[in-house]
Order: C-alpha cells, then sequence, then structure tokens
C-alpha cells in the first residue's frame, strides 16, 4: 500500500497525527539499536525497574530482565492488582493471568492460574520446556506444581476485606473500571546486545466473573514484541484491548513507520472508534523500539509508567486523549 493511502485508511491524518516526513516502512529504513533501557506500567513499576535494571546493567539478556523485574510486583502484596494479594474474583478466589515474550518471538503464557505467586516464571517454563504457548486453569496449576513452584494463599487480608466490603455495597452487575481496581504490570526492555523483550502480569478486572481473562495473557493483546521492529504492552480494560489486538497492533504500526508514541495514540484511536460508549474505559498502551525510542498513550488521563536507563530513573506521565 502506497504511504499516502495507508496514512488515510488509518485515519491517522484525519486525527492530526501525521507521521514523520522521515519515517518509513521498517523495510526501507534499518532501525539503529538503542542503549539498554526498561518501561513498566504505573507506580509499582520502579521497584519492578530497579530489578531489572540489576540485570540489564550487568549486560543479562532483556529476557531475563523482565522476569526478574515483574516478580518483585507479584510477589509483593501491597501491591493489590498483581501476583499475591490481588484483588479477587466476585467469588473471593484470586486468578492470575502472565505472559511473557523474547526476541525471536518465543512466548510463553498462563490464564487463570491459582496458588502460585510468580505467574510469569511459570509462564517462562512453559515457554521454554513444552511445545506449547498456552496453558490455562487446573492444568496450569498442575504443571507449575510439577515444576517446583510452591502453592500459595494469594488472598491477603487487606484483600479479603476489600472483597468483603464490595459484596456488601454490590449492586451492579459489572463492577465498573477505575484506577483502584484495574492495574498491571506490563514491561519492556532492550538490552546490551540489542534485544527487545516483555512481561506482562495482572491478578485482572477486580471481582471479575470467576473464569474471566483479561487481555494481559494473550500474546498480541496484552503483550508483544518483534524484535526487528519494537514492544509494547497495554493496560486497563482487558475486553477492549483485546478487541483490537491491541499491543501487535501498537507494533504493527511501527513497522510501517510510525514512532513508539504515534503508534500507542493510533491504537487507543482504534479503541475509540470500535467502542461506542468510553465512559469509564481506561486503556494505556507502552511502546519501545529498536531504537530505544518510547511512545506511552492512554484514552484517560492518569496514566503512568516507570522508565529506567543509564542516566535516568523516574516516572513519566502517558500523554491521554480526555479527562475522566
Ligand atoms: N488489562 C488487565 C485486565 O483486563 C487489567 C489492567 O490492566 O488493569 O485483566
Amino acid at each position: 500500500m502506497k504511504r499516502r493511502n495507508f496514512l488515510k485508511v488509518s485515519g491517522l491524518a484525519s486525527a492530526g497525527l501525521a507521521v514523520s516526513a522521515e519515517a518509513k516502512p521498517l523495510e526501507q529504513r534499518r532501525l539503529i539499536s538503542g542503549a539498554p533501557c526498561v518501561l513498566s506500567t504505573w507506580r509499582h513499576g520502579v521497584d519492578a525497574n530497579k530489578a531489572a535494571w540489576a540485570v540489564l546493567d550487568q549486560k543479562g539478556s532483556a529476557l531475563d530482565a523482565v522476569e526478574s523485574g515483574v516478580r518483585v510486583t507479584e510477589s509483593d502484596p501491597e501491591s493489590q492488582s498483581v501476583g499475591l494479594g490481588g484483588l479477587p474474583d466476585r467469588e473471593g478466589k484470586v486468578t492470575l493471568d502472565a505472559c511473557i515474550m523474547d526476541h525471536e518471538s518465543n512466548c510463553g503464557a498462563v490464564a487463570f492460574l491459582q496458588n502460585i505467586e510468580n505467574p510469569i516464571s511459570v509462564a517462562r517454563r512453559v515457554m521454554e520446556t513444552t511445545p506449547h504457548v498456552f496453558l490455562a486453569g487446573k492444568g496450569a496449576y498442575r504443571f507449575a506444581r510439577e515444576q517446583g513452584f510452591p502453592h500459595t494463599e494469594l488472598l491477603t487480608e487487606k484483600s479479603r476485606k476489600a472483597w468483603e466490603k464490595w459484596r456488601e455495597n454490590e449492586k451492579a452487575e459489572k463492577p465498573p473500571i477505575n484506577q483502584e481496581n484495574h492495574d498491571t504490570i506490563g514491561m519492556l526492555a532492550l538490552d546490551a546486545e540489542g534485544n527487545l523483550s516483555g512481561a506482562c502480569t495482572t491478578s485482572g478486572w477486580a471481582y471479575k466473573l470467576h473464569g474471566r481473562v483479561g487481555d494481559s495473557p494473550i500474546i498480541g493483546a496484552g503483550l508483544f514484541v518483534d524484535n526487528e521492529v519494537g514492544a509494547a504492552c497495554a493496560t486497563g480494560m482487558g475486553e477492549a484491548v483485546i478487541r483490537i489486538a491491541g499491543s501487535a497492533t501498537v507494533v504493527e504500526l511501527m513497522r510501517h513507520g510510525y514512532s513508539p508514541q504515534q503508534a500507542c495514540q493510533e491504537a487507543v484511536e482504534r479503541i475509540k472508534a470500535k467502542h461506542k460508549d468510553l465512559k469509564g474505559l481506561q486503556v494505556g498502551f507502552l511502546a519501545l523500539n529498536r531504537s530505544g525510542e518510547v511512545g506511552a498513550h492512554s484514552v484517560y488521563a492518569g496514566f503512568d509508567y516507570a522508565y529506567r536507563d543509564a542516566q535516568s530513573e523516574e516516572m513519566r506521565k502517558a500523554s491521554f486523549d480526555r479527562n475522566w
């Protein structure tokens, strides 16, 4: 497709997001690898990035970095949207979703996993020791136990109390999405070899229906990595992210010459175009290309992310489409 037509079809031009004149499809420009860096969704990303940076700084792989990084959040009982201490579903059960993807497009995922503290490491084990990509539910749990992961009670006192309080006041059939009951850690890293990897892990939508799986463990929705181009991850209402194959869309847009920032903005435009009612529909995307350029954009204000490289360690606010 000619570049001009591509812009027309994408709606990007009309959205006022014209790509830069130098932007060319990937075949026409080789991205030069950037210096190591790591970024991850939300404030819990600061501690996760520290662990990931410890790996990257020692010239470790992006894959090891993202696994070590998000494990910190999974094991933190204070983080009520990931791993241990995650808010449960409406039946009071903590069910976890996670996936991981490396620079060779190897990937592994687990969904609806209970009683295992570090689903990201189980996802990696699926990737590295089985011929499969995705294990769910009881089978994922059995596999994790066989691999030596301990059985852990994930419902903390704090999360149990929050669930009981929610039950008392439960009126709406569907709990609303807001910053309190939605979060996830998605992490993207670039290592000294110029390789990209990503990880995404969550306890999902708080008080969801038992059995619900969101975007986070779905390769192409919650996370996608293509080492020729870049990587992306998502947070927010998983149902909306799945509908547009969110992270794969962001990476594919980068392949066609969009900067990471433009790609995240265009993915949010897609979300907007596919949903008549955007009330409370928060979605945020993070993207990183091979050169180390970063993008972040969300539907509503309030999405922030943690960034770390050799020079800086900081929280950054994502740009957004609208205020709440
Ligand atoms: N995307 C996750 C899900 O829908 C949750 C979140 O990021 O807030 O399960």
